[in-house]
């Protein structure tokens, strides 16, 4: 290890991570993961998955089996688990250089960055006015019971929409999603629910009122209408969750060709496309192979 903290600093332990830890691990390399959360937290509270090779249709359950991985190679000696923010990463010739939120700068072979994304606010985007809201839940880790029998403004018609009414297809919920003309593409699966009600907008304000919330949706056409409800929830999108230090594009994504080679860069955190759990995995696999054939005398 050449006095460095390990052979491969991970920083995310999602499925692009934990994918980047058990390979490296598998190939006798002391990893080091560093995760904010627990293991998998993105996942596990996504309720209906589809497209996951090996038959994971929920995401608790997901979570449980990256748990399980990393548990797995912690006892083996070779992974260890470090909660903690990351802030910042370098890469320099000899060294990738990590900082924590908490002062601790570990140091490696390689580190592989697959933190992600977060989700945005209404202050992310310039069709929702809500600046006297501030912060509002996103429908993706909305719980059914919390929902249940309610009518419940929905701001954006992203795809975790259909995810949650295909996890939870008994729960009685009246839905009024109101979204711009850029999300009417990703509406289709949801038009044949009836629980469902889709409101082209072309702007949304956002008040407080002792009740909960008075929402004025301005149409293209047809002039806006203002009513009341007590539930809002967001459903407008992803951001990257970047770190200083990394190369980003013009959309704030950081694709794994511009980084310092010492830099991988895995899963959803690479581009706004191809954002799924198979393809973060085998990413996450691609980015600890990396430094393991580079450490190689014989090419192979
Ligand atoms: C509602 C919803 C439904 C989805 N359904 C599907 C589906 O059916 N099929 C599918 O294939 N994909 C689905 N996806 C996409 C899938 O969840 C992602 O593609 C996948 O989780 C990406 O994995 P990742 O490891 O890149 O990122 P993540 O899973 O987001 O993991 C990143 C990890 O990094 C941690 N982290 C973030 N910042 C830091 C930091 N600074 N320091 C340390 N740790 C940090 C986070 O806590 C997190 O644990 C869905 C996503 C959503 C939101």
């Amino acid at each position: 290890m050449s006095g460095h903290d390990a052979d491969l600093l991970v920083l995310g332990a999602g499925p692009a991570g934990v994918a980047a830890a058990v390979m490296a691990s598998s190939l006798h390399m002391k990893t080091v993961i560093v995760e904010t959360d627990e293991v998998g937290a993105k996942v596990r509270a996504i309720g209906a998955l589809e497209n996951v090779p090996g038959g994971w249709s929920t995401g608790p359950a997901l979570a449980e089996a990256l748990t399980a991985d990393i548990v797995r190679h912690q006892e083996l000696g070779r992974v260890t688990l470090l909660t903690g923010r990351a802030v910042r990463v370098a890469g320099y010739d000899d060294r990738a250089e990590v900082a924590l939120g908490d002062g601790r700068v570990l140091t490696a072979a390689a580190v592989v960055v697959a933190t992600g994304v977060t989700t945005l606010s209404p202050g992310d985007v310039d069709w929702i006015d809500a600046c006297e809201v501030g912060w509002l839940p996103p429908l993706w880790r909305a719980a059914a019971e919390d929902l249940r029998e309610r009518h419940v403004v929905v701001l954006g018609a992203d795809r975790p929409l259909g995810t949650w009414l295909r996890a939870h297809p008994g729960t009685k919920v009246h839905f009024s999603v109101l979204h711009p003309r850029s999300d009417s593409y990703k509406t289709d699966e949801v038009t044949a629910d009836e629980r469902v009600r889709l409101d082209l907008v072309e702007r949304v304000t956002v008040a407080r009122t002792p009740a909960g919330f008075r929402i004025t949706a301005h149409h293209p056409v047809g002039g806006s209408h203002t009513f009341t409800v007590d539930t809002v929830l967001t459903n407008i999108g992803a951001k990257p969750a970047a770190l200083e230090g990394l190369v980003t594009g013009p959309d704030g994504y950081c694709p794994p060709e511009v980084q310092h080679p010492r830099v991988l860069v895995a899963g959803d955190l690479k581009g706004a496309r191809m954002q799924r759990i198979a393809v973060a995995m085998g990413d996450g696999s691609r980015a600890s192979l990396a430094p393991y054939y580079q450490a190689q005398v014989v090419p192979g």
